[in-house]
């Protein structure tokens, strides 16, 4: 999942972003609203954390943008505006869920995991494909009830599979959903996690689909 910060602090947006990346989300941070905007126009997220008293353009302005232009992204207000009027308005203005500053960053993670499992439509908190089990909270793997250890970019890249089961992902869309701004990609770093990941599961759970991509494969 790629996450876009838009927050001006730099103590509470620094900290957000470790934190997610922590948790093996790929995070960008946008300190302005004006900037905020371009980036959304010009890269897909699947979430935005969105602050509303910004420079450049306030927070309220940009969600009426983001849902005006039909962009389906997830979008979590983290405001110190907490009266009932402002809470209304801003779900009104189509946030999909509200916190109020300041948060604990475990109900924060909390949050974003209900809003995930929300977008997967699948209501879980495991992800679970025939017998292949995926624990968003704890990290864990397991395959027939029995633990795989995998690192955090594969857990990430099982995850984004075993999120959208019968989608197939282009080499492209993997990286972006992998890294974020500031990190260099080599080139063959997808298929890299993707033979490690069938070296762990076993070769038929990813089917390589010739000049398209790679897909979680359903097993019965
Ligand atoms: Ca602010």
């Amino acid at each position: 999942m790629r996450i876009l910060i838009v927050e001006d602090d730099d103590m509470i947006g620094d900290s957000i972003r470790q934190w997610l990346g922590r948790e093996s989300y790929t995070v960008d941070w946008a300190t302005d609203g004006v900037d905020a905007a371009a980036t959304l126009r010009g890269t897909t997220y699947d979430l935005v954390i969105l602050d509303l008293g910004l420079p450049g353009r306030d927070g309220i302005s940009l969600l009426t943008e983001i849902r005006r232009d039909e962009n389906p992204v997830m979008v979590l207000v983290i405001t110190a505006r907490d009266q009932m009027e402002d809470r209304i308005n801003t779900l009104d203005a189509g946030a999909d869920d509200y916190l109020v500053k300041p948060f604990n960053l475990n109900e924060l993670s909390a949050r974003v995991r209900a809003l995930s499992r929300r977008r997967c439509g699948t209501g879980k908190p495991v992800l679970e494909i025939g017998n292949l089990c995926l624990n968003p909270v704890t990290h864990d793997v397991s395959l027939a009830g029995k633990r795989v250890h995998v690192t955090l970019r594969e857990f990430t890249l099982l995850r984004i599979l075993m999120e959208h089961p019968s989608k197939p992902f282009s080499r492209e869309e993997l990286q972006h959903r992998l890294y974020n701004w500031d990190e260099a990609i080599n080139s063959n770093v997808i298929e890299h996690y993707i033979s490690s990941l069938r070296r762990k599961l076993g070769s038929e759970w990813i089917h390589n689909m010739r000049g398209v991509g790679w897909m979680l494969h359903r097993q019965a």
